[in-house]
């Protein structure tokens, strides 16, 4: 699948439309879900196109791949998460729901969540 230009968080990165941020380094930002289905939901997003995990596995950069993951455990970090904990999501592709076609984690936390799955 080729990369949107257009995608909401490709406008997002270019600061075309504004987001309510938590995190920012040179590998990744993060802000907080304008949807949340969390007390604390934020979402981390690569800076570099990518479409999904899939995507970004295969393609990126080690220097992204290494500086995007320490920014999401960063970023749980930053939202005071170590010691309560918290869920990330991924969701690539259609079986998973993937809405943006940028590559996302969640990050979900702020109560005790449920069963990992519904069914
Ligand atoms: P997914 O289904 O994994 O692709 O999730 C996409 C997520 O992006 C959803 O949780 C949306 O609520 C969220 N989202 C969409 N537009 C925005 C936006 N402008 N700012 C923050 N979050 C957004």
């Amino acid at each position: 699948m080729a990369y949107d230009q257009n995608n909401i968080f490709a406008m997002i990165l270019r600061g075309d439309i504004p987001c309510d941020k938590v995190y920012e380094d040179e590998f990744a930002l993060a802000f907080n879900d304008i949807n949340p289905q969390a007390p604390i939901h934020a979402l981390v997003i690569p800076k570099g196109e990518y479409v999904s995990m899939a995507d970004f596995s295969a393609n990126a950069p080690e220097e992204l791949l290494n500086g995007f993951f320490r920014a999401v455990g960063q970023t749980a970090r930053n939202l005071g998460l170590e010691k309560e904990g918290y869920r990330l999501i991924a969701n690539t592709g259609e079986n998973a729901h993937q809405e943006v076609p940028h590559l996302h984690f969640h990050i979900l936390s702020g109560k005790k969540l449920g069963p990992m799955l519904s069914r």
